[in-house]
Order: structure tokens, then sequence, then C-alpha cells
């Protein structure tokens, strides 16, 4: 059976049956994450190259949610602060990203709709 869902006690998914791809282990199990930037880079990971969830779930794998980085530069991501959250543009309705204190920010003066790029927002005036 290929990609089998497994799930551990850590947060990680993990795929088995992919003895055959370098990321894996010598049982064929995969980190999920791994997997999908491998096949989003269209190579292999090498050593010491890290995968980061952008919005801090380790579960959402989804390609745009993850970035590529270093063992080195990685924990650099963790310890700003930043979090990323996901965000529906109120406008076209587009999925975005913005930093969680930016958005408590805004949430605190009663604002509760948010826009993916100026052009969406609402005074944005512009050549039409
Ligand atoms: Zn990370
Ligand atoms: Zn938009």
């Amino acid at each position: 059976m290929q990609s089998q869902r497994k799930k551990q006690n850590f947060e990680y998914r993990q795929l088995c049956g992919y003895r055959n791809h370098p990321n894996s282990n010598v049982n064929g199990v995969i980190l999920e994450h791994r997997l999908v930037m491998s096949k989003k880079l269209g190579r292999a990971l090498k050593n010491g190259e890290i995968v980061h969830h952008i919005d801090g779930n380790f579960t959402n794998n989804s390609p745009e949610n993850l970035q590529l980085t270093t063992r080195s530069d990685h924990p650099s991501k963790h310890k700003t602060g930043i979090t990323m959250v996901p965000l529906k543009c109120s406008k076209c309705g587009k999925e975005f990203y913005r930093e969680i204190r930016q958005v408590n920010t805004k949430i605190k003066y009663g604002q509760k709709n948010f826009y993916c790029s100026p052009e969406c927002g609402p005074r944005f005036v512009g050549n039409q």
C-alpha cells in the first residue's frame, strides 16, 4: 500500500511505502511535509535542509504553508515570535497569510475585514 497515513504520537504526518524516496528512512517512512517540499522543488531535500510550517500548524502540509530553510536558519523563524495566520480576503476570497500580531492589532481596533492586497482594500484609488 502506498501513501498510507499513520498517526504518530507527535504532530508530524508520516507516510509509508516510500522506500525509493531519498528522504525516507530505512523503513520507507517519510515525513509528509518533507515529501511535499521535495515535490515542490522537484528534487530530494539535502542534508541540513529543514521544512518550516509557516502557520505553525505541523499538520498543514499544503505547499503554500511550507518554507524551505536550513538547520541553522530554522530556529530564527521561531525565535522572532512571528506567527503567520491564514486569512480569507474579504473582497476576492483568496487565502493569504498575515502576521498574527498585525491581525490582532486590527481586530483590537474593530477591524473585521482583511484584504489580500491593496487592490482589494476598501479605499484603494487607482486606475480602473
Ligand atoms: Zn519551523
Ligand atoms: Zn483579495
